[in-house]
């Protein structure tokens, strides 16, 4: 039996009173059960942390002597008991050591999804699908018009200039991303990188993945390169840097209205587009779909009597 108030939305965030936790919660709760690393899902000054290696390594480096009380680090399809609940971690493709929150209680299955992905990302442990009674999911882009493009054809755009590009990009996961598929499809461009960047570099690769050719920005080697170059920088230096010459600006993002101004519009993003979340619903066989993260509205109105959907937000 489904319990409606099993997952309950609060000002520190979205909690379940039958274990006592928080997922990804906003402010220092005892237990807090995180599903990735981004500064909207990880906060700091948890007593105790339920997460990824990976997402773990990545609040230490941001958060430092307050990243938490304790860690204590799942792998991902191991169960593991947090007051009378049972807990999974799934592989959700959103960034690496991201995880879905697979919950059993009384013979009942939610699943958390996080922030999630289906597109094929060479940076992060691929989404795997498992069946849950209800499915919990983000909305960030739940509305038909939005089909995120293959990101190996995005790339390509790269290709048709030559001159120096100045690229946006979020720290944690797309850089990462970007960096594999310059080097796989734009092999001509020399990758530099933002200093601020390069500790999460190292960490991705500590855990194992490659992410091919780059190195950190040096102003020398850009000014002595009229072409083919590609610095990569966080969104805050780039909007700071709106009016740097003899680059072509290039912001990643599945966000069209962050893309105005922009010579390339690069549409990359690490969520599920719409056609994504209705593939979700389709593998998970849920009874009921909760809501969070964005707008539900155009799914609850898509699906109709076929399918309960609520919002949790
Ligand atoms: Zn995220
Ligand atoms: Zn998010």
């Amino acid at each position: 039996m489904i319990l409606n108030d099993f997952i309950t939305i609060d000002k520190t965030g979205l909690y379940c009173k039958y274990g006592n936790f928080y997922l990804d919660p906003k402010e220092p709760t005892t237990d807090a059960v995180i599903s990735h690393a981004h500064g909207d899902h990880a906060i700091g000054g948890h007593s105790n942390v339920y997460t990824t290696l990976a997402t773990s390594l990545f609040m230490k480096h941001r958060y430092r002597k307050n990243a938490a009380g304790n860690f204590h680090i799942q792998e991902y399809h191991k169960s593991f008991v947090l007051n009378d609940i049972h807990i999974t971690f799934i592989p959700a493709g959103h960034m690496l050591g991201s995880a879905m929150i697979l919950m059993e209680y009384q013979n009942t299955k939610y699943l958390y999804t996080g922030d999630y992905k289906l597109q094929p990302d060479a940076t992060c442990e691929p989404i795997e699908f498992v069946t849950a009674d209800v499915l919990i999911t983000e909305t960030t882009f739940a509305n038909a018009d939005t089909q995120h493009p293959p990101a190996e054809e995005e790339i390509l755009k790269l290709n048709t200039t030559t001159s120096n590009i100045m690229l946006g990009a979020y720290v944690l996961g797309k850089s990462q991303r970007l960096i594999n598929l310059i080097n796989q499809y734009c092999p001509q461009r020399r990758i530099l990188v933002h200093f601020s960047m390069m500790p999460f570099l190292k960490i991705y690769e500590e855990m194992g993945i490659s992410l091919g050719k780059y190195e950190i920005y040096d102003r020398k080697v850009m000014k002595a390169n009229p072409t083919q170059m590609v610095y990569m920088v966080p969104p805050m230096v780039f909007n700071s840097y709106s009016k740097a010459i003899n680059v072509i600006r290039v912001f990643a993002t599945g966000w069209k209205h962050l893309q105005k101004g922009n010579q390339i519009q690069l549409y990359v993003s690490d969520h599920a587009d719409w056609n994504d979340i209705l593939k979700m619903i389709q593998e998970i066989q849920p009874t009921e779909v909760w809501t969070n993260h964005g707008d539900g509205r155009e799914l609850k109105t898509y699906f109709q009597d076929r399918l309960t959907v609520k919002s949790l937000n």
